[in-house]
Parts: C-alpha cells; structure tokens; sequence
C-alpha cells in the first residue's frame, strides 16, 4: 500500500517518527511519504528506521502559501536528494516567520482574556509550534469544549484571535519545489478556499505540475473530479491519507477515513516524472 501524505511530531502529528514507521508496518503501507508542515526533521529522523523496516520512504514537505489572500497547503516531493540546500536554508526562514506569528498570537489571545505562554506552546510544539499546539491548550484548560471549538471561535483565519502569519505566495513555493528538482502538488484541493477548476490555469501556469486526488477528505466524486482536472492540464496525480495520530483519530495510514485507494503505480509515474 502507498501512503504520500503522513505526519510526525516534528509538526503537528502525535507519532514520533520511529512510532511513524512501526505504524506504516502494521497497516501495511509499504510506500510512504513523511510531509511534515515546513520541515523536514522527521523525515530525516526516519530515514534509517525506514531502511531497518523495509520501508520505501519518500521526502516531502507540505508547505503553507497564499493563495488569491486565502492560506493553501502545497506538497513538495523529492525524489532525488541533489540541489536541496538552499530549498532547506528558505524552509528555516518560513519557521522563523511561524515564530514571530506566535509571539503576536500569545499577545493576542491573552487580550482575549486567555492565559497561555509562548513557552507551554512551545513545549508541545517544539521547533514546529503552530495552532493546532495553541488549540490543544486552549481545550486543556477549558476555555473552548474542543478543538473545532478553538479553531471556529478564535483561530481560524475568520476568527477573532487570528493574526497574521506571512506565508510565501503559492507561486513561491511551486518556483522553491520545482528549482529543487521537486513535484509541487496541490494538496487536498477540496479544502482550497475558492473555485479550483476555475483556477487550474492559472496554478498550472505557476508550475504546479500535480494534484492531490486522492486525499481521507475526498469523496469518490471528489476524487474524479481532481483525476479529470488533472488529466486535462497534464498534470501528475498524488495521494495519501494525512495521517495525524491520535489528534485526527479517524484517520488512519494507508486507508485514510477507509475511503483511500491509492493505486499501486502511482508512484513509478511520479518516479518517472522526477528523473
Ligand atoms: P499554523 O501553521 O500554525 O498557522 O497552523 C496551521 C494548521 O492549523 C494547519 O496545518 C491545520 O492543521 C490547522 N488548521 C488551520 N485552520 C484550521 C481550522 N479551521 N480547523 C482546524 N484546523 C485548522
Ligand atoms: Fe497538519
Ligand atoms: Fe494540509
Ligand atoms: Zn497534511
């Protein structure tokens, strides 16, 4: 089984990345893909567990960019290892730009009449502290019942404890992906804010040369319809589940939401592609 989308505790994921790869063992997923948010700490922690389990390990990285002023998460896949340095000098940059959010965010949310620390965030999140790190305080200490409670209420770009964070324009980041020998996919297009066939041309002219049709997200009809737009602009099609660990339960490696079925040669045509 192939998995392209999973995430460590290097982001916002709850699996170590050695617990990463005994998972993708016990589902059966012998291709994965580690793509964590804007780092590649888990991968590279993975890499020799994954050669220990027999497991064909992919590097990626999911990116948040902007797009027409709404945030969109771009995948990058790497397929071979050469012409990655100056990707990972800009990949430290977009963490520091991430870090100088939170300190405005704890401001923020402690106007809001909330008691949190950058430093508690931090110890959640460590490097990678993002929203989903505040959420989980913010449920801990009884100020939301849960998580989409936290997201809906304040954190969430419409809500009232938002601040801005800059992320590189989505064009950006296809440029950074593909100047380092990458596949830039858009990932879970069904969660893009805004019209996405009416923007094919558009990304395609960016340089995206792939799309994430099969996502736990997507309906059959969903997928269809990325397979097809995918088709029409030539473009490469990805997929995986964006396993989270325990903080997205029903998500699991391989089988997403039990309605992922990734076939098994998608990656010799991304493959294909990449060399
Ligand atoms: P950050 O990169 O710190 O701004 O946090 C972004 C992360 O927060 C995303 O990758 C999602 O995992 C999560 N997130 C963003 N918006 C929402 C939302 N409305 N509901 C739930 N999770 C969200
Ligand atoms: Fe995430
Ligand atoms: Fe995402
Ligand atoms: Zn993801």
């Amino acid at each position: 089984m192939i998995d392209l989308h999973s995430h460590t505790n290097e982001s916002d994921g709850t699996c170590s990345p050695a617990q990463l790869i005994e998972e993708a063992v016990r589902a059966g997923v012998t291709t994965l893909g580690i793509t964590d948010h804007d780092t590649f700490k888990g991968f590279d922690a993975a890499v020799p567990l994954a050669r220990e389990a027999g497991i064909d390990l992919i590097c990626g990285i999911e990116l948040s960019t902007k797009l027409h002023g709404h945030s969109a998460h771009l995948l990058g896949y790497f397929f071979s290892s050469g012409g990655m340095d100056e990707f990972r000098t800009w990949i430290l940059e977009q963490q520091a730009a991430r870090r100088d959010r939170n300190i405005r965010l704890v401001k923020r949310l402690r106007e809001l009449g909330f008691d949190i620390t950058l430093e508690e965030a931090e110890a959640r999140g460590r490097g990678m502290t993002g929203r989903p790190h505040f959420a989980a305080i913010m449920v801990e200490k009884g100020y939301v019942s849960d998580f989409r409670q936290a997201f809906d209420d304040y954190l969430d770009e419409s809500a009232k404890g938002y601040v801005y964070r800059h992320e590189p324009p989505f064009a950006e980041g296809v440029r950074r992906i593909r100047e380092a020998g990458g596949i830039a996919s858009l990932a879970h297009p069904v969660r893009v804010k805004g019209d996405v066939p009416a923007m094919m041309r558009e990304l395609a002219d960016d340089g995206m040369n792939a799309i994430e049709a099969y996502h736990s997200d997507h309906s059959e009809a969903d997928t269809e319809l990325y397979l097809c737009l995918a088709r029409q602009y030539g473009l490469l099609a990805t997929g995986g589940s964006d396993f989270h660990g325990a903080v997205k339960p029903g998500v699991r490696l391989g089988t997403g939401a039990g309605n992922l079925r990734i076939p098994a040669n998608l990656v010799e045509q991304l493959r294909a592609f990449a060399v």
